[in-house]
């Protein structure tokens, strides 16, 4: 199958890549909508079979049906989660990743491509202004993000307790109720325990409200405090300032989530919202989300690497040759080891672009925001839930009930509108537009605003 028919084959690359170079180009490109599974049986039929269905065939039910049945997140009023919107020269960069063959974990084996991905990361961490030898790796999300973060933290932290022999064994994290959903499910993977620090009235996580919860808990029992830059729901960013000033009062890591609203960073507009990330002891960004950059794709830093490395380089004779060289192997600063370079769509973007177009993008898009929260705020049966910190705005349809916002939903995506789905906060449904696409205009906003008068 690779040595044979060399004409065949490229015929199906011929296809696959002509393929992808008319998606890439598409404009405007299709909202699309889930089928049921029934649906897709029928329209697809078999398409694992004793001999192939050739290339041609096979790339016909993927255009032709299940494609379809996918929603393309960079469409401009994707507006729920948190879409995706890659440059295209982004995009386009991740066809090269993929047919090139690199593997991401060490530098012997990917030299080039890590040095590559180290320069964007490099960008990052001067733009939160973490120290020279601040470093890490691109992962697949903010979930694994967090995760390998907070195992150097607890690493990091119960070293530091067993060299001091007081037998303490950190075990708690502190965050609010506001953190993502992956903060709680992964400190159910660690075996670790969550504790909730109130939020203040405008829904931040303050130093004094967290000073509070680590000493009625016992500050030595934890071993990280989640801090979050742009919460998913809300976009609320945390009070990070007097957050790590309690960390580095207590000596206990600080971790910043930036998954989602860490890109702000990039925009003078809200810079000041993020003072005091350069203490972070941690950071994550996902640059599928705000940066541009195709799935899969998150940035974990480290202020002090090593401690990372501590925690996660994986030991064993086949490694040795990697582990016994001075190079920065990625594998060594997060949970896995295989891994794809991931970050290369990112830095091939910024290489083409420069950083003023990510900045401008960025503006744009909070731009685009603030006139939909002074849409809503004009809006007779609309109101704002809260005024947006970044480029999340979530607002309620007063009469509406949790049934009046799914059928307006599904109604907008059965008409291939727009993709809003509602979200719920302290028990209230209601619902929320995340705009990270430039691409996303006022006059969107208005079209779907216009559907809930
Ligand atoms: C999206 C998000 C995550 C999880 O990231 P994934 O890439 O979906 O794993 C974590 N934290 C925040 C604040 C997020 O917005």
């Amino acid at each position: 199958m690779h040595s044979f028919a060399k004409d065949v084959d490229s015929a199906a690359v011929d296809l696959v890549l002509g393929y992808a170079r008319d998606r890439l180009l598409l404009d405007p490109v299709p909202l699309d909508r889930p089928r049921a599974r029934d649906e897709l049986d029928a329209a697809a039929g078999a398409t694992i079979t004793r001999t192939g269905l050739g290339a041609r065939r096979a790339l016909e039910v993927f255009e032709q049906t299940l494609a379809q049945a996918c929603l393309s997140t960079d469409h401009p009023r994707y507006l729920s989660f948190i879409p995706c919107a890659p440059t295209r020269e982004a995009a386009a960069f991740d066809v090269v990743v993929g047919a090139s063959s690199i593997y991401g974990g060490s530098w012997l084996e990917g030299a080039g491509a890590v040095w590559a991905e180290n320069e964007a990361l490099r960008w990052i961490a001067d733009l939160a202004g973490m120290p020279p030898t601040a470093g890490g790796v691109f992962v697949p999300g903010g979930t694994v993000g967090n995760l390998s973060a907070r195992v150097a933290a607890r690493h990091t932290a119960r070293a530091r307790a067993a060299r001091s022999g007081t037998g303490a064994r950190p075990f708690r994290i502190a965050a609010t109720d506001n953190a993502h959903s992956s903060v709680v499910s992964m400190a159910a993977v660690m075996d670790a325990e969550v504790v909730e620090v109130p939020v203040d009235e405008r829904l931040r996580m303050t130093g004094p409200a967290l000073r509070r919860a680590l000493e009625e808990h016992g500050p030595e029992s934890f071993f990280a405090v989640v801090a979050t830059c742009g919460t998913t729901n809300l976009g609320v960013v945390d009070d990070l300032a007097s957050v790590g000033e309690v960390c580095r009062e207590h000596g206990i890591w600080f971790h910043v989530d930036g998954a989602y609203g860490g890109a702000g960073l990039v925009a003078p507009s809200v810079r000041g919202l993020f003072e005091g990330i350069e203490h972070a002891d941690s950071f994550i960004v996902d640059p599928h989300k705000w940066l541009f950059a195709p799935f899969d794709c998150c940035a974990l830093l480290y202020r002090a690497p090593e401690l990372a490395r501590a925690a996660h380089t994986q030991q064993a004779g086949y490694l040795d040759v990697l582990n016994e060289a001075a190079d920065w192997n990625p594998a060594d600063y997060s949970i896995g080891l295989t891994r794809r370079v991931r970050g290369l769509p990112l830095w091939f973007s910024l290489a083409v672009h420069g950083t003023d177009a990510y900045r401008d993008a960025i503006e744009h898009t909070l731009a685009v925001t603030r006139f939909a929260a002074e849409e809503i705020r004009r809006r007779e049966p609309l109101e704002l839930v809260r005024e947006p910190d970044l480029s999340v705005v979530a607002f309620r349809r007063l009469g509406w009930g949790p049934a009046d916002y799914q059928a307006w939903s599904d109604r907008l995506l059965r008409e291939q509108q727009a993709f809003v789905c509602p979200t719920s906060f302290r028990g209230e449904v209601l619902t929320r537009f995340a705009v990270v696409n430039p691409q996303t205009s006022r006059d969107d906003i208005v079209m779907v605003l216009d559907t809930m008068a």
